[in-house]
């Protein structure tokens, strides 16, 4: 996919909120608290921009409210850049990166780069992985520092982490709750056998 940095929704406020109406809202606007399409435009001086009305519950809001773009201070057109910038770029984004490209404090960048890696999360247990005529595959490690840099002999805490992932599919990972790995981490520090889980 192409995408064009000079595109109007990476610097233009306004043309970011259509933007984001338009992905939000495809078939119209609809309350972002009750759900219903009783809404109007609120315009004029004394409304915030993109600012709408439900006739139902009588709130206002925006294409921001129940986003992760909500309350937030730093414009939108700062927030899809920062959305373009972290999932297009093949090595990720740091938050120093984003805090040296959007002008914005390194506090603000840190707090996006967060927020956006909630919002690009899997909800946890969104089904199950496998099926028919697929194919699972489990393996699973230690993840902790080594020993030879712990003051003393000391066997580094290591936690045993496995992970199944369905060819051409999702992945899954969690710490093993069964296995320890104090008995291996010396012989074999990465990789070791665990109990079924
Ligand atoms: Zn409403």
């Amino acid at each position: 996919m192409n995408v064009n940095l000079t595109d109007p929704i990476f610097h233009d406020e306004s043309k970011a909120r259509e933007h984001l109406e338009n992905l939000r809202w495809p078939d119209g606007p609809w309350c972002a608290h009750c759900g219903s399409i009783n809404v109007k435009r609120l315009e004029g001086k004394s409304y915030t921009p993109g600012a709408l009305y439900c006739r139902d519950c009588r709130k206002k809001f925006t294409v921001a409210v129940g986003t992760l773009f909500e309350r937030s201070h730093i414009p939108l057109h700062k927030w899809v850049l920062a959305f373009h910038l972290m999932t297009a770029s093949k090595k990720g984004m740091s938050a120093h990166q984003l805090h040296r490209m959007l002008n914005i404090t390194y506090k603000s960048a840190w707090f996006m780069a967060h927020r956006i890696r909630e919002a690009m999360r899997e909800p946890a247990g969104s089904g199950p992985l496998g099926g028919e005529n697929k194919v699972v595959e489990a393996d699973e490690t230690f993840v902790g520092g080594k020993s030879k840099n712990r003051k003393g002999d000391r066997i580094p805490p290591k936690e045993a982490v496995m992970a199944l992932v369905e060819r051409d599919g999702a992945c899954a990972a969690s710490m093993s709750p069964t296995s320890r790995p104090r008995a291996c981490v010396r012989c074999c520090s990465t990789r070791s056998r665990m109990p079924a889980i």
